[in-house]
């Protein structure tokens, strides 16, 4: 059978002298990994459109054991995600989420938009740790974690203050602060900004800049829930740990084209 799905390259494993086994995250199909023949030539026709981050247009043939890439089209190269070492590492660090959540041959037409809309944005030069974070967010349901941020998850409450409780996996209003010894307190913005990151699409708010605080506050929470449900440890977290450390080493540079040093607002006022 053959297949036209439009697809992200997720990976990519050489096997052989000249092919590579392609691991994509399609639209129609979920995740899916194919042979590309030939492709680690770079005079194959398949050599640039199976490099990680492409976003195109494949045609898949499909039979008994791995199916094989007949043609690739891209559709957006990513370019600017492969030379740009930090806008590499955090658009990895998405895509090997991706990976690792998604199981294979199970349409996740969500993930999927997911992942197109970080890498796009990432490519036009949005704040690469902002997007991977909302990635972060939007990604928690496949861990089998629905966070309650729309209520207090125990009384149902929508009004006073608020805090996140992992034990509760959500808000907690102050009325019901004493059920967790070990909530996190969060200011308006700080339950806002939270909010947004699970349930706004990330075109929606591309335009909304955070404070380097603020991103490690909302990353602490997330990954902490990371941790506890899933013990999850990415290689390409390891390697932005690394990259934050010692920036110098690897020539990056941190300053992403669209930063702000000001957080926006409201930023969903920016919503046009
Ligand atoms: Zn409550």
């Amino acid at each position: 059978m053959l297949n036209k799905w439009e697809g992200i390259v997720l990976k990519t494993q050489p096997y052989g002298e000249t092919n590579k086994i392609v691991t994509f995250m399609t639209r129609e199909a979920g995740k899916v990994t194919a042979m590309a023949r030939g492709a680690k030539k770079p005079s194959s026709r398949l050599a640039s459109v199976t490099q990680p981050f492409t976003y195109g247009s494949f045609l898949i043939q499909q039979g008994r054991g791995m199916g094989t890439v007949q043609q690739g089209e891209p559709l957006e190269s990513m370019r600017h995600i492969r030379e740009d070492i930090v806008a590499t590492a955090y658009a990895s660090y998405a895509v090997e989420l991706v990976d690792r959540l998604i199981e294979s041959e199970k349409a996740e037409p969500y993930a999927f938009e997911v992942l197109v809309q970080a890498l796009r944005a990432i490519e036009e030069g949005y704040d690469p740790e902002a997007i991977a974070l909302f990635v972060e967010w939007k990604m928690l349901p496949f861990t089998g974690v629905q966070p309650i941020l729309h209520e207090c998850a125990s009384c149902s409450a929508v009004d006073g203050e608020f805090a996140f409780s992992f034990t509760q996996g959500g808000f907690l209003c102050h009325r019901c602060f004493h059920q967790d010894p070990y909530i996190i307190r969060l200011t308006p913005t700080q339950l806002k900004l939270i909010r947004m990151f699970y349930s706004v699409p990330i075109e929606k708010i591309g335009k909304l800049t955070l404070k380097k605080e603020t991103k490690k506050f909302i990353k602490k929470i997330s990954t902490t829930i990371y941790e506890e449900q899933t013990g999850m440890r990415l290689k390409s977290k390891s390697f932005i740990e690394q990259l934050e450390r010692a920036p110098q080493l690897f020539g990056a540079n941190f300053e992403s084209k669209k930063e702000a040093t000001e957080e926006t607002e409201n930023p969903q006022a920016d919503e046009d």
